[in-house]
């Protein structure tokens, strides 16, 4: 087994709310995986003194732990309570019901001799490759869903009906203080002779796909695998450097933190 991990901040202005660890063997066998995007807060009161990185590296190390340790709890089970406990590290000082309370999306993936199972919620991606090379993408695609209703409204209004769909009930979800959104992910298994290799990413270098068109999803799967995280991290860059201003690729922030977890079981 192989692991390799790459991330790079959005800008060097502000901290890194992505966050990926692996662990290599979890309870003594096979592994685990976490990659989390921290949901940037606008400008204003957050209830949070704390902060989505803080939040992101809670949330994620108490979810590798959990996913690593427990082999008879669910990956759902698992995310439930990293999201409870994080929810209570911060309870005491923090207003959790606040909508902009710190959130990130997950992916998660465990494996062992028999299964690989996985999670996903919200807008990260991740790849499975079969020993054929077959890449199978496994996302949350309730964000994305929702775009072609924005895209009917005033250009002004478009955001704002997007905020107003965050955790809220047909909108889309992410781990934020709610243990109950564990339950929306979208989760499976495949059993361990369909899965050579794993990759999870984060929508900073799901741009590579999504906005920049460098290939699709298997295309990335083959950078990631051929050139390596920080060589796919470096093309989506190049991308939007190469567009400063969006007018080829429209997008909404100029750079997002990119992240990349690569296992080749
Ligand atoms: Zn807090």
């Amino acid at each position: 087994m192989r692991t390799q991990s790459a991330t790079v901040p959005g800008s060097p202005d502000h901290p890194n709310e992505d966050y990926a660890a692996t662990a290599v063997p979890a309870a003594g066998r096979g592994g685990a995986l976490v990659v989390l995007d921290g949901v940037t807060a606008p400008a204003g009161p957050t209830g949070c003194g704390h902060g989505v990185a803080w939040f992101a590296a809670r949330l994620g190390g108490t979810l590798l732990e959990l996913a690593g340790s427990r082999r008879e709890a669910s990956l759902t089970e698992c995310l439930a309570l990293a999201i409870s406990r994080t929810a209570d590290a911060h309870r005491p000082t923090c207003d959790l019901s606040h909508p902009r309370t710190p959130q990130s999306t997950v992916v998660c993936a465990r494996w062992d001799d028999a299964a690989v199972e996985y999670l996903v919620l919200s807008d990260s991606a991740l790849l499975v490759e079969a020993p054929d090379g077959t890449v199978r993408t496994v996302l949350d695609h309730r964000l994305d869903d929702l775009r072609p209703a924005a895209r009917r409204l005033p250009p002004g209004e478009r955001a704002a009906f997007i905020e107003g769909m965050r955790n809220a009930p047909g909108g889309f979800f992410t781990a934020a203080a709610d243990p109950a959104a564990a339950e929306l992910a979208v989760t499976g298994a495949v059993t361990r002779d369909q899965a050579r290799s794993l990759a999870a990413v984060t929508d900073g270098l799901g741009r590579w796909v999504e906005t920049f068109r460098l290939g699709g999803w298997p295309e990335l799967f083959a950078a990631l695998a051929g050139r390596g995280p920080g060589a796919a991290i470096a093309e989506v860059r190049a991308a939007a450097a190469a567009d400063p201003d969006g007018a080829a690729f429209p997008r909404g922030k100029a750079h997002d933190d990119a992240t990349a977890v690569l296992v080749e079981l």
